[in-house]
């Protein structure tokens, strides 16, 4: 029975660990992986202290003070569920089970898939979801991004320095992004917008050779050797049945990240706070440790 375990290790998860070991907590960290959506940030210019980073590099700086206190990650594994019974809290996962008196929810989100006819068959064949991770492979190359929101604009401002052409398709009418980054995705001569545009499916052999779009009132093909489609994200908190969400899926939490099972908590993006960005998913996963910390000192 441990005192604590923690979902998820990006910055919330990570930053959780630090302040659990601090306390001398006996803790459990299960997680997808190490870093989360931080180390598929391109450029990053907003968390306090380093004026410029990317994205990986920080979140291997994140990870480097967590490994300073000894943590280990039970990584890469899965939470399928988690429930509250009587006085303990159990986790299952897809390589075990495990209970504690306190639980802290910081798995994050996840990319929201096109659902459009190819998207499947053509994953990791040339569509992707992480520019990040994946921009590289397409040195030289026709590439469309997907989207209109920072995500969107970040992939883009990503390939600039690496593909040939860029097709920026956009359901709707304007891009909904950062006005900085909206400026310097127009700046360059290598990236068409396409406001209004609808996909269709994605088109290809082994490998995606297009992406079909309604444009001008009319389907065409757009000849691209690579997707990135950044549409937008979705909470991870579908393993917490019993847990109060809001309408995205968002689970409901206080100033003090309690949730509505008392000894459970959640922090970061995947919980209904508004603004989602590292310094903030970081802080809460603080806080988050240190009501878990409070809790058991009340609870024991
Ligand atoms: C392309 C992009 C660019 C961004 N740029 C910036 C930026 O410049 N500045 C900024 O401040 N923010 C930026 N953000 C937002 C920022 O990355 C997030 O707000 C932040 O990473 C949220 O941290 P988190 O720990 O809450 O969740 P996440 O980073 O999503 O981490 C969640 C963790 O939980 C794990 N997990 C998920 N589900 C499970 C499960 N079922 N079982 C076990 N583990 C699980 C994951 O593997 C991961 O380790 C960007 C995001 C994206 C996608």
């Amino acid at each position: 029975m441990y005192d604590l375990i923690i979902i998820g290790a990006g910055p919330a998860g990570i930053t959780a660990t630090v302040y659990a070991a601090r306390k001398k907590m006996d803790f459990l960290v299960v997680s997808g992986d190490i870093g989360g959506q931080a180390a598929w940030s391109g450029d990053i210019e907003n968390y306090t202290g380093y004026q410029f980073i990317t994205g990986p590099e920080l979140a291997l700086k994140f990870e480097d003070h967590m490994r300073k206190y000894g943590v280990m990650v039970k990584e890469p594994e899965q939470v399928l569920d988690i429930r509250k019974i009587e006085d303990k809290i159990i986790v299952k996962t897809d390589k075990g089970r495990y209970e504690s008196r306190t639980a802290i929810i910081a798995s994050g989100k996840r990319s929201r898939e096109l659902s459009v006819p190819g998207e499947k068959e053509f994953k990791n064949k040339g569509l992707t979801y992480c520019a990040t991770c994946d921009g590289p492979l397409f040195a030289g190359k026709d590439v469309a991004v997907i989207g209109g929101g920072n995500s969107a604009l970040d992939a883009v401002l990503q390939l600039i320095k690496i593909a040939r052409r860029i097709y920026l398709v956009n359901i709707v009418s304007h891009l909904t992004g950062d006005p900085v980054m909206i400026d310097k995705v127009h700046e360059s001569d290598i990236v068409t917008v396409m406001n209004n545009a609808k996909v269709l499916g994605i088109t290809g052999a082994e490998m995606v050779n297009g992406i079909k779009i309604r444009y001008d009132g009319q389907e065409r093909i757009i000849p691209v050797e690579g997707i990135f489609v950044e549409i937008g994200l979705i909470p991870n908190s579908h393993f917490a049945p019993d847990l109060d969400k809001n309408a995205l899926g968002e689970i409901k939490v206080d100033c003090c990240n309690r949730t509505n099972i008392p000894g459970i908590f959640a922090a970061g993006d995947v919980t209904d706070l508004p603004e989602k960005q590292i310094i903030i998913a970081a802080g809460e996963g603080s806080k988050a440790s240190l009501s878990a910390f409070k809790y058991l000192n009340q609870h024991r």
